[in-house]
């Protein structure tokens, strides 16, 4: 346990984009960089993050596109400690029993994940605006559950596989601003296309944003890039601040645009004007252009 005197506490959330159908695709493309090699990356960090301090911890949560899913600690972790010492015991190989066990798990979970995962219809984009929720909500727990005395930073990880969902942009845009509120930090590492979602959420919470040049290089970035908190990333020459893409999507086609219409209750993004927002339902009373009523006789065509 945590001593008293122990008295900042580094929380450090990691989640994982694990989109079956990406990953599906991913292997084909590079069957060298699979699920499974990036989340050895990842726990190879988790667990860097966990020895580093006594007091730091660590949560990793995989976002699928049908759940977000706890993969550490997770419930096999904190209902099996008999169970955990034997698996310890059985790695004779010098590793620290903790995270051998902690590993053994997350492979364990990201498999039973995987099994069930059933990929019906349309259902293909990853939750992540669901999964950085449960973040907070996560994050929010264990700042209850300290000591006295204690205090914590916390910052949250995104490994983002698949493309932006833009049916996401308003959670998405929720949980960015209730992170910033938090002042809790979000970093991105992008595997593949720019994220405009997670630039924004780098940009407004103080965080990094990186697309990574090489994929099977990702435990190396992680551990140089993210690894160091923000203390002490002001003493490293990092890559530089990416350009942010502030354009927001229209809530009708989830097109990015520049200039749009915005329902002045709601907020909500249209790329062309309605009379009624199809978000709140609010129907407008703006004078319309004029109708012009003095219809001239048309000429009919003589039969
Ligand atoms: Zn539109
Ligand atoms: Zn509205």
């Amino acid at each position: 346990m945590v001593m008293a005197s122990e008295d900042e506490v580094s929380l450090l959330v990691i989640v994982v984009d694990v989109n079956p159908i990406w990953w599906g695709q991913q292997a084909n493309r590079e069957p060298q960089f699979t699920l499974s090699k990036c989340l050895d990356a990842v726990m190879v960090m988790g667990n860097s993050h966990l020895v580093m301090t006594r007091t730091n911890k660590l949560a990793i949560i995989a976002s699928h596109c049908q759940e977000s899913h706890f993969l550490y600690p997770c419930k096999l972790w904190k209902s099996g400690d008999g169970h955990g010492d034997e698996n310890a015991s059985t790695s004779g190989d010098g590793k620290y029993e903790l995270l051998s066990v902690a590993n053994d798990f997350i492979a364990e979970e990201i498999k039973n994940l995987m099994s069930r995962t059933e990929v019906k219809g349309n259902q293909t984009d990853t939750l992540l605006a669901g999964s950085l929720a449960k973040a907070l909500c996560y994050i929010h727990r264990v700042a209850k559950e300290l000591e006295a005395g204690q205090e914590m930073k916390s910052r949250i990880l995104v490994v983002k596989a698949a493309e932006d969902c833009a049916l996401q942009y308003m959670n998405f845009m929720n949980v960015i601003f209730a992170a910033q509120k938090q002042s809790i930090l979000i970093d991105a590492c992008v595997l593949d296309s720019d994220s405009g979602l997670l630039q924004q959420a780098c940009d407004i919470t103080g965080g990094l944003y990186l697309k990574i040049p090489q994929k099977i290089a990702l435990a190396q970035y992680l551990l140089w890039v993210f690894l160091p908190d923000s203390d002490q990333r002001s003493q490293l020459v990092l890559p530089p601040p990416v350009h942010v893409d502030y354009r927001a999507a229209c809530f009708c086609h989830r097109n990015l645009i520049e200039i749009g219409y915005v329902c002045s209750v709601c907020l909500s993004i249209f790329c062309n004007f309605s009379p009624i927002c199809t978000t709140c339902e609010t129907a407008f009373k703006i004078p319309l252009p004029q109708v012009v009523k003095s219809k001239k006789k048309k000429l009919k065509p003589s039969t």
